[in-house]
C-alpha cells in the first residue's frame, strides 16, 4: 500500500469502484471515464509505480493479467469481435494514475494509429 495512491485505495476498499472481478493477484474495475462501450482496468494489488519498475519477480503476474483480460473480454462477449489491452508508461505515454494497470477496451472499432 502506498499513501496517496487512489489505486491502492481502491484495492484496499477505501474508495468505492465499480469491481467486475477480483482474485488474490488483481482487481478489475469500470473506468470512471470510459473510452469504448467496455472500457475495464486491471489493477495489481501490488503497489507498482510504472512497467519501468517491473521485475522478473513480477512475470507471473503480467502473465496472469493477460490471461484475466482475455477470460473478461470473452465473458462479456466481446472478444471474438475483437479487443485491445494497453499500458500507458510516464508521461508521454499518457500515464495519470502511477500504479501499474492495463486498459481493456472493446466493443466498437479501435482506431490505429492511437492519439
Ligand atoms: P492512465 O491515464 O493510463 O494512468 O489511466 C488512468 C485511468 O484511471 C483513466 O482512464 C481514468 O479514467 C481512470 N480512473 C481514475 N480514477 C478512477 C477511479 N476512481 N475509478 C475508476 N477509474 C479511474
Ligand atoms: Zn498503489
Amino acid at each position: 500500500m502506498s499513501n496517496n495512491c487512489i489505486f491502492c485505495k481502491i484495492v484496499a476498499g477505501e474508495i468505492p469502484a465499480r469491481l467486475v472481478y477480483q482474485d488474490q493477484h488483481l482487481v478489475v474495475i469500470e473506468d470512471i471515464n470510459p473510452q469504448a462501450p467496455y472500457h475495464y482496468l486491471l489493477v495489481p494489488r501490488k503497489h507498482i509505480r510504472t512497467t519501468l519498475d517491473l521485475t522478473t519477480a513480477d512475470n507471473e503476474l503480467i502473465g496472469h493479467v493477460f490471461q484475466i483480460a482475455g477470460k473478461i473480454a470473452h465473458d462479456m462477449g466481446f472478444a471474438e469481435d475483437g479487443f485491445r489491452i494497453v499500458n500507458n508508461c510516464n508521461d508521454a505515454g499518457g500515464q495519470t494514475v502511477w500504479h501499474i494497470h492495463f486498459h481493456l477496451l472493446g466493443g466498437r472499432d479501435l482506431t490505429w494509429p492511437p492519439g
